[in-house]
């Protein structure tokens, strides 16, 4: 592994619900929770169950989980009402790419800005 990790992992602990968190959905492969320092109106994150720990980790056989997260995030997006007026998808990887939780997330953010972090 090339990026440093973070054992026990934060999400893998919600993902178990040994850790709280604002849960916005949850199935067999994907969770999704509000992130607990939002940089605007809407932040959301959703993560796989399992324990990836970044794009880079990713292998061919995991490319349907990622389109599945990407239309759990457009789901969220139209059920909390704001697919209409748009949203971004944030994927940092990487220390260099502003990862700061090793475990494969993606930012799911929309309205108006509280604070700039991220891009
Ligand atoms: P990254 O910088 O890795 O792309 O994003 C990690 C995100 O996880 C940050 O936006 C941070 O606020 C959020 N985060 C870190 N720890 C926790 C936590 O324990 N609970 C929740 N809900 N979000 C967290
Ligand atoms: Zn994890």
């Amino acid at each position: 592994m090339s990026q440093p990790e973070n054992r026990p992992c934060i999400f893998c602990k919600i993902v178990a619900a040994e850790a709280p968190a604002k849960i916005v959905f949850r199935d067999e492969r994907v969770t999704a929770f509000h992130d607990l320092e939002p940089i605007a109106e809407h932040h959301i994150l959703i993560v796989p169950n399992r324990h990836i720990a970044s794009l880079n980790d990713l292998g061919p056989e995991d490319e349907p989980l990622i389109g599945y997260m990407v239309g759990v995030a457009r789901q969220i997006a139209a059920g909390q009402g704001f697919a209409d007026k748009g949203y971004r998808l944030i994927v940092n990887t990487g220390a260099g790419g502003g990862q700061t939780v090793f475990h494969l997330h993606l930012h799911l953010i929309a309205g108006k800005r509280s604070r700039f972090r991220i891009g």
